[in-house]
């Protein structure tokens, strides 16, 4: 029991590594460029700057409370696949709402009711599920000049029609499709005449980059690299790869890529011309592995200033030089003008996943402020002048296990924070937990297309019970910060937290704040919240019953204000399993865009999760050394599929039909549900291996059944 429960931690821990992204073409054209227009959401963040804020003010404080639904869309494209996470936003312009699902699938609907106009399906092959280390999911389109823009899991980007829905061209965004693991997972953005898209990958060995395509065309226009290629294969391709070069080491793992993949956040400035992006993190994690004799390692977790017509660097920050602790800076990115001891200036905000909020001078990337917006001890502090952290005594876990704040799952993840440009607030969906780190004694990296990052041994630093779980509260007695997911009111201007709401299921939704002094978030438990955004007290609460983990965006027609978000849990917790208050352990688990407005209707609930017991299947070996193999092998299956009693978002291993045992083997080698995301793993696994794992799996689920413990929580 406890060589399993060992085994369930290193399955959390390893899964954990991973979580580590128009109608009238005048009019579209019109409303991206000004942004003026408060109905619209014409951009991924509303306008350039991302603020998330609307101007728009019909809901407020006092009417909050009558919020109801308008419409609901829930038509997602599965096609017997599992239901995955929504983490769209969606944009909304001249009465058309365009978002992306699950697999890249493209919406675009009547933004009154709710009526499908057209959708775009990439048929994006389910083999791709095993290069996401997050989920297949998509956090949206761009929508520029009639037509709209969405990244594939599988790398294209690709653009459509945005009144008919078809396809106008398609390009292939990847430099290698045989060494590197990309997959696409974010939003393309508009800077300029070009549409930007970069990939995640970093987990599982990849070089980061980021492309601009011309919008109309989509040639591509520049490229840039995050980090240095290997030096063997060929000069570097800017000036800007020689800079970064030199703070690597010669002996680097370049066969691993380095990492540094810009996954998520870009942001353009049109005044300055410049496309600021968020990069990732190091591949392999621990500097001293990837870039032995250590080094910055340019430019990873960084904020970088690209000249957006040249795609030539003009400036970068790094939030956290040698990264080994999946710190990455992709987190989102908003541009706004403040008050700075007395002068306005024109600042870039982020809270990185290394706990730290940074103001910086978007004009030239000079620091103006770093604070930690939860609990942190990797670093004491930012220092001002030199603009580097000062590491701690607990940063370096090259010797011993440390335990390290935050952890990989960071203070703040993907989950966009919403600036209020009339409160001058950032409303973060922060995450206090920490990790320990370690590495694997007598462990070099290993790596290979959909396995993960083997070289560093991490787990939560307080594991509850078995599985080493973040989300459960503290284990009587101990003492230290609470594991808590909260909302929290940043003041940007004096780096304190305002206030904070009490904690809610581990990890909650992104934010949108309103002029009318509303913060809205969606949360795990399916509770779409709207907060007074003076002092976070909630003021309305409608049950939906889908783990929300998108943010909302608001928009007008006729007269009437509305709150969307799209529900549907998911991303890394598909894996890791759902955490206790989770909608979607009680509820069915489904795609949803759910419209709110003031005397809207009820919101109907998901069928509830059903638990149907198969019967007990023949056992296929009690041969002790077959099923010991079978156990160690059960991991690479337990990294989707959850371990015993952990419910998450794939089919529960010890609840099979008698129709999948008895296709097992087809299924595991052949592929015979990769359509469904269930990938062949022919390259990794035997006949024999996977009758070991099959044998460990049913006589584990027949001891478990006879000790009377019931079944296994069934998909
Ligand atoms: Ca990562």
């Amino acid at each position: 029991m406890r060589k399993m429960n060992r085994l369930l931690r290193r399955v959390a821990s390893s899964v954990i590594a991973m979580v580590s992204g128009l109608a009238a073409a005048s009019a579209i054209a019109g409303a991206a460029d000004t942004a003026s227009d408060a109905s619209d959401w014409p951009l991924y963040g509303r306008t350039y700057q991302e603020a998330r804020f609307t101007p728009l003010k019909q809901i407020d404080v006092a009417n909050a409370g009558r919020l109801g639904l308008a419409w609901e869309f829930n038509d997602f494209v599965v096609r017997g696949r599992t239901h995955r996470g929504n983490e769209a936003s969606p944009i909304v312009a001249d009465g058309v709402m365009y978002f992306s699902g699950p697999w890249s699938v493209v919406y675009a609907l009547d933004a009154r009711v709710g009526t499908l106009l057209w959708k775009y399906d990439p048929q994006v092959d389910g083999n791709w599920a095993r290069r996401a280390c997050c989920d297949v999911v998509n956090r949206g389109v761009a929508l520029w000049k009639g037509h709209v823009y969405v990244a594939t899991l599988d790398g294209y980007l690709v653009c459509i029609d945005a009144k008919s829905g078809k396809l106008v061209w398609k390009v292939d965004t990847f430099i290698d499709r045989k060494t590197m693991n990309y997959a696409s997972t974010g939003a393309p953005r508009v800077a300029g005449e070009n549409i930007v898209i970069g990939n995640s990958g970093a987990e599982l060995a990849a070089r980061g980059y980021v492309s601009a395509y011309d919008s109309a065309s989509g040639k591509l226009t520049w490229r840039f690299f995050i980090v240095p290629g290997d030096p063997a294969k060929g000069p570097d391709e800017s000036p800007d790869v020689t800079v970064a070069r030199k703070t690597w080491s010669k002996e680097s793992r370049w066969d691993l890529g380095g990492g540094g993949t810009a996954w998520d956040s870009m942001v353009y400035d049109p005044a300055l011309k410049l496309l600021y992006v968020g990069t990732g993190n190091g591949m392999p994690h621990p500097v001293w592995t990837r870039s032995p004799g250590g080094g910055d390692n340019l430019f990873l977790s960084s904020i970088v200033a690209l000249d957006a017509t040249s795609g030539r660097m003009r400036w970068y920050y790094q939030t956290t030089p040698g990264d080994s602790w999946d710190f990455t800076a992709t987190q989102n990115m908003i541009l706004a003008d403040i008050e700075v001891d007395g002068h306005t200036r024109h600042v870039l905000m982020q809270a990185p996943k290394n706990g730290f909020f940074y103001v910086l001078d978007r004009t030239n990337g000079k620091l103006l402020s770093a604070n930690a917006y939860t609990h942190v001890t990797w670093a004491r502090n930012v220092d001002l002048t030199t603009g580097r952290p000062l590491l701690t005594s607990q940063a370096d876990y090259s010797r011993e296990k440390k335990e390290i704040w935050p952890s990989q799952a960071g203070g703040h993840n993907w989950m966009p924070m919403s600036y209020s440009e009339t409160s001058h607030l950032v409303f973060i969906p922060t995450l206090n937990a920490g990790m320990n780190f370690g590495m694997l004694p007598g462990k070099d990296v290993h790596f290979r297309v959909g396995a993960n990052n083997e070289g560093d041994d991490v787990g939560w630093a307080r594991p509850a019970g078995d599985g080493g779980i973040p989300w459960a509260p503290p284990n009587p007695g101990e003492s230290g910060p609470p594991f808590q997911s909260v909302l929290e009111a940043w003041d940007p201007r004096r780096g304190k937290v305002v206030w904070q709401t009490p904690p809610q299921p581990f990890w909650a939704g992104g934010v949108l704040s309103t002029a009318s002094g509303l913060v809205f978030q969606g949360a795990a438990d399916g509770v779409f919240s709207a907060y007074d955004a003076s002092k976070g007290t909630r003021v309305a609460q409608l049950e939906t019953g889908t783990g929300i983990i998108a943010a909302p965006i608001s928009y007008q027609m006729d007269g009437t204000q509305y709150v969307a978000v799209l529900a549907g849990f998911g991303g890394a917790m598909n894996q890791i399993g759902y955490p206790p208050g989770s909608a979607a352990l009680k509820y069915q688990n489904r795609e949803r865009v759910l419209v709110f407005k003031l005397d809207g209707g009820a919101v109907s609930l998901p069928p509830n999760r059903q638990s149907e017991l198969q019967p007990l299947p023949a056992p296929i070996s009690t041969d002790p050394k077959v099923l010991q193999h079978g156990i160690s092998l059960i991991a690479r299956c337990a990294g989707c599929h959850g371990f015993r009693g952990i419910p998450n978002g794939y089919p529960d291993l010890w609840n099979l039909s008698p129709s999948t045992h008895a296709a097992f083997q087809s299924i595991v080698l052949d592929g015979a549900l990769s359509y469904a995301g269930m990938p062949s793993f022919k390259d990794a696994l035997t006949p024999d291996d996977v009758k070991a794992i099959q044998a460990f799996i049913i006589s584990d689920e027949i001891n478990i059944r006879k000790a009377g413990k019931g079944k296994s929580d069934a998909q």
